[in-house]
């Protein structure tokens, strides 16, 4: 379905982005992926991937942190077809003890970085005439969560950053998305759960489904391989029409 095209997922050696990659290998995308490492490890997965899916892979280092970075990905990938704007960290605290360089990271890297990445990769897409921007939001793009401020206000700002650029790009066969997913069980959720377990003196089955999955009403946790699915469907042709929007993956938590 997706052969011929090539698709940058920031932040993909690992988590969601890893699993969105692997679903694109699958529907046949060429794949390049990035993290700000630049291990052995790094490189053989995106080997690994490829022959896996009988696709091309590339491990591309870039720091999403920085701009410059964030524009030479796409330049040393010689451009892209789809853009999963993916890279994410997360930082739990009250606003009036959260330390400035976390705030100034999350919006850098949730958020700032697919500002570049996108400014980077429309000129290709727009002289193809084709090209999917998947945003990796979150349910915190639509809705808060006390001690987030950070990361809800990035995540906000990635679904006001999606519409924008649909707009921009409406009719040119180029569309941006959001997906807004729940809690997905990735490194990134599982770092939260000693926390989440101190902080409610819970062990950590409890705390998973009475606090963290409180607000999913499946109480199920999200998987990578639907988020990935659903970055596949927004690279369709069924989905052509579907632009500047949000799609949920959340277990219902923000039909509540
Ligand atoms: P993760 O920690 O498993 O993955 C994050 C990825 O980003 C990793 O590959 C990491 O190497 C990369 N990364 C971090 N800093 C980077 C930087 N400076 N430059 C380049 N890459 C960098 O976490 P995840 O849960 O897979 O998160 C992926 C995205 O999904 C994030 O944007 C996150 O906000 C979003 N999200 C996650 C959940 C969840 O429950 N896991 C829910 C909603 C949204």
């Amino acid at each position: 379905m997706l052969s011929g095209k090539t698709a940058i997922i920031t932040g993909s050696n690992s988590g969601i982005g890893l699993g969105a990659a692997r679903e694109l290998a699958r529907a046949g995308a060429d794949v390049v992926l990035n993290s700000f490492t630049d291990s052995e490890a790094d490189h053989k997965l995106a080997a690994d991937l490829g022959a896996e899916f009988g696709v091309k892979a590339r491990y591309i280092q870039a720091d999403m942190s920085k701009g410059e970075d964030c524009r030479a990905l796409v330049e040393k990938a010689g451009g892209c077809d789809i853009l999963v704007n993916n890279a994410g960290i997360q930082h739990v605290a009250a606003i009036e003890d959260f330390p400035v360089e976390k705030w100034n990271a999350i919006i850098a890297i949730n958020l700032t970085s697919a500002f570049h990445t996108t400014a980077a990769a429309l000129p290709g897409m727009r002289a193809k005439g084709w090209g999917r921007i998947v945003n990796i939001a979150s349910a915190h793009g639509l809705t808060a969560s006390p001690f987030k401020s950070a990361y809800v206000a990035a995540k906000h700002g990635v679904v006001g950053l999606t519409k924008t650029v649909a707009l921009e790009v409406a009719g040119k066969g180029i569309t941006a998305n959001a997906i807004c997913p729940g809690y997905v069980l990735t490194p990134l959720v599982e770092a939260q759960i000693p926390d989440q377990m101190k902080a409610h003196s819970m062990d950590r089955e409890t705390v998973i489904r009475e606090v963290m999955l409180q607000r999913q009403p499946s109480r199920q946790f999200a998987t990578v391989e639907e988020i990935g699915g659903t970055a596949v469907f927004l690279c369709s042709d069924a989905a052509a029409q579907i632009t500047g929007t949000t799609i949920s993956v959340d277990g219902g938590w923000t039909a509540m």
